[in-house]
């Protein structure tokens, strides 16, 4: 029997509004198990693909217009954001959202709830959390508003894994962070990986932190992929780094699968 394809992208257009064309024809695989990167400069769409995959494109009067997501061989375009989140498929918006009101632990447990956890299995999640993000037992009674940006991150994504994902696509967690606050967090991302064989879809600009943690990565501009491959081989090629120095030629057709 050969085993279910984890996430299969193929094709996908996106529009907002019906009249912006944001992605035009992206493919993408995530397999179990793995990191993918999805790197590229402002407004190259790599966002939007993420909000493609988790249907939170509706939110902005986007859709997807073309193409076919598959998760585990099911379609799920124009699936609900939150039955996906309660299937394992959960998003951590960019700009680290948290409810500034609520303390980090009762922002935690929201988490829960999509999952429908009692308590006994919501307060063993948390113990789990909080040791991956020992910052977080610290402030567990802050209000989230008021904690640093490093931790308003660290609640984001402690949230989406309360709801015990099997899959994060986790859009630019690096974004207005501090270098040393950036590297703990793709630390805690790694070990997450690799001890609990959580998968995830990271939109970055950052590309070479990005390619240091992933196993694979797409290279995204203006809508289309325009480059693909292993990380490692990526982080080698000149013409990647290019795109980040503001120059993509060359980039146009690099696949390295
Ligand atoms: P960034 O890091 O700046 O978020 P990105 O690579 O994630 O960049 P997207 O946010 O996906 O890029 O944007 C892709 C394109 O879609 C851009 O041209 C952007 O202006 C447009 N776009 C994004 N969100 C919306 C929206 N809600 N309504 C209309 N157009 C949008």
């Amino acid at each position: 029997m050969p085993q279910a394809s984890f996430l299969v992208v193929d094709n996908i257009e996106a529009v907002y509004s019906d009249v912006i064309l944001a992605l035009r024809g992206v493919s993408l695989r995530v397999e179990e198990g793995q990191i993918v990167a999805l790197l590229g400069a402002n407004g190259a769409g790599k966002s939007t693909t993420l909000k493609a995959i988790s249907n939170l494109i509706r939110t902005e009067r986007g859709r997807v217009s073309k193409g076919s997501i598959l998760w585990r061989d099911s379609s799920i375009l124009g699936r609900d954001p939150a039955g996906l989140a309660a299937d394992g498929l959960v998003q951590v918006l960019e700009g680290r959202h948290v409810f500034p009101q609520l303390t980090v632990e009762q922002n935690l447990i929201t988490g829960g709830y999509v999952r429908g956890l009692s308590r006994t299995e919501i307060a063993a999640e948390l113990e789990k959390i909080y040791s991956w993000f020992p910052r977080l037992k610290v402030r567990r009674s802050s209000r989230a508003g008021l904690t640093s940006g490093g931790e308003q991150q660290m609640v984001a994504i402690g949230r989406a894994l309360m709801t015990r994902p099997t899959l994060v696509l986790l859009d630019e967690p690096s974004m207005g962070l501090a270098p040393i606050l950036v590297e703990e967090i793709f630390d805690i991302i790694r070990k997450l990986n690799k001890e609990t064989g959580v998968s995830f879809l990271l939109a970055e600009q950052n590309a070479n932190l990005a390619l240091q943690c992933a196993d694979d990565a797409y290279v995204l501009e203006n809508g289309r992929v325009v480059a693909s491959g292993p990380a490692a081989v990526l982080a080698e090629r000149d013409e990647i780094k290019d795109i980040y120095l503001g120059s993509s030629a060359g980039a146009e057709g690099i696949v390295t699968h």
